[in-house]
């Protein structure tokens, strides 16, 4: 990247604080990180990754002050040093230089979305920021570790994002590590058979039309001895980023499976209805995947057709060869694939064209305004107008009312799913769903 590296940055910032002592002036620290990096690295070669780091590094370079340091900190991770982020000595320095940094902050983002040509194809990089404002009576070790902790926290809040460092959030990290040492064990237990502190909640997707139950979500929630039941969107990130996720997803199917045969057994109403299962980008791009599959299938007895995998779209950016081979090794097992948060994420239909998918969910957020006083969205049809045109069928995710339940009746939306339907339940409350025909 010919930028400077970790120990001429470190030297920089020493040289900024002993200055901002001396003159009052605040200099800010960024440290950013790239989102999904690895996927890139997986999916289009180091070559590619390589590439991106330059573009990244240049683009970097081109935001700030020819007086500012933007170096390589290590991996896919910059540090970014700016002498004066504050536009002119004022008395709130220190609040005029987070403002100054975030600002900048803001352009990096906005600059590293444009596309980024690597590995003969264009992606958009997405990347988090933490910013920290050097206070004198620290020293280099800290202002880097206030920035990191602060990007931390910008991944933690979704990514693509910035935060300004606060004190407070090392209390946050602590109790991110200790969740994450819980869930380590958690997860042990769980591969190694021992009871489960995990259990499956279930929500029905059901034919508009009749309120027939078709499929069923299985959705994870974590049992835990003092913070009670932990939803998913605290949890899946952290398995994700500790690969947790690989053998927790293997117990999330097994379960699922082996769930899905015992209502079979139970009740006439469960024999062709199916489960569908999320399946997050890290379990995605293990080669591992297809034999956890066929295991779960396999193990249970369910027939393959029963099960569909969901994969949110941003998993798809990587239209890389193996993973085109590994999400044809999946159909090949004879399961679903769907597409979840359809529209929410990744604004590249090109893959539609190249994966075999079945199903499309569309994102909640389309379906809110629907059969409501507000103007609706014209999305809501263009995505079912697509749906049929692919000849794959369309699921509406998130209804909530009887208003958007009758609006997607009417534009032919085939498939719905939400709170007005039923909220996940546990797997015993499932059969008593399957003759309810919750909806209609
Ligand atoms: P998702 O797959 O898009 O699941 C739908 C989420 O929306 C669920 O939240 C569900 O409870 C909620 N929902 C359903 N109907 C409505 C509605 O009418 N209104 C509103 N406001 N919300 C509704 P949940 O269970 O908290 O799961 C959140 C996310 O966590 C899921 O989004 C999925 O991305 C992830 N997740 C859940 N279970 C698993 C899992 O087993 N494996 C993986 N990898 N991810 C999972
Ligand atoms: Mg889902
Ligand atoms: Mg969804």
């Amino acid at each position: 990247t010919g930028i400077p590296n970790r120990a001429l940055f470190r030297d920089r910032v020493k040289h900024a604080i002993a200055r901002g002592a001396r003159t009052g002036f605040a200099p800010a620290v960024l440290f950013l990180d790239i989102d999904n990096f690895k996927a890139v690295n997986d999916g289009l070669g180091h070559v590619a990754g390589d590439e991106l780091l330059c573009i990244v590094a240049n683009r970097l370079h081109a935001v700030v002050r020819t007086s500012d340091t933007c170096a390589r900190l290590g991996g896919d991770e910059f540090g970014v040093l700016l002498e004066e982020s504050a536009e002119g000595p004022g008395t709130d320095q220190v609040g005029d230089a987070a403002a100054g940094a975030a600002h900048v902050a803001e352009r990096m983002i906005a600059s590293l979305k444009r596309p980024c040509p690597v590995g003969g194809t264009e992606i958009s990089v997405s990347a988090s920021i933490g910013i920290a404002v050097i206070d004198p009576s620290e020293d280099d070790i800290d202002v880097l570790r206030n920035a990191d902790v602060a990007m931390y926290r910008a991944k933690a809040s979704g990514k693509g994002c910035y935060q300004v460092f606060e004190p407070t959030m090392h209390e946050a990290v602590r109790s991110r590590l200790s969740l994450e040492t819980e869930l380590r064990r958690g997860v042990e237990n769980c591969a190694a058979g021992a009871a489960s502190p995990f259990v499956l909640h279930y929500q029905p997707i059901a034919s508009l039309a009749t309120g027939e139950v078709k499929t069923i979500e299985a959705l994870v929630r974590w049992q835990h001895p003092t913070r009670g039941l932990v939803p998913p969107l605290e949890f899946i990130p952290i398995a994700e980023e500790t690969g947790l996720i690989i053998t927790l997803g293997r117990w999330i199917l097994g379960e699922a499976c082996r769930q899905t045969r015992e209502w079979q057994s139970q009740s006439p109403n469960a024999a062709d209805v199916g489960i569908t299962v999320n399946i997050s980008a890290r379990q995605l791009a293990e080669p591992q995947l297809v034999s956890d599959v066929a295991a779960a299938l396999h193990t249970s007895g369910l027939q393959p057709e029963l099960l569909t995998l969901e994969m949110t779209e941003s998993l798809l950016v990587d239209d890389s060869a193996a993973m085109l081979a590994r999400l044809g090794a999946l159909k090949a097992l004879g399961v679903r694939l769907a597409i979840d948060d359809f529209g929410a994420g990744y604004s590249s239909l090109r893959y539609l064209d190249r994966f075999p998918v079945d199903l499309l969910k569309i994102d909640k957020s389309f379906i809110d305004h629907l059969g409501g006083p507000k103007r609706e969205s014209p999305l809501a049809r263009a995505i079912l107008g697509l749906g049929r045109e692919l000849g794959v069928q369309v699921v509406a995710e998130g209804i909530e009312t009887a208003g958007q339940w009758s609006r997607l009746r009417a534009l032919g939306c085939e498939l719905g799913q939400g709170y007005y339907l039923s909220r996940p339940v546990p797997a015993h409350a499932v059969p008593a769903l399957l003759e309810a025909r919750p909806g209609a």
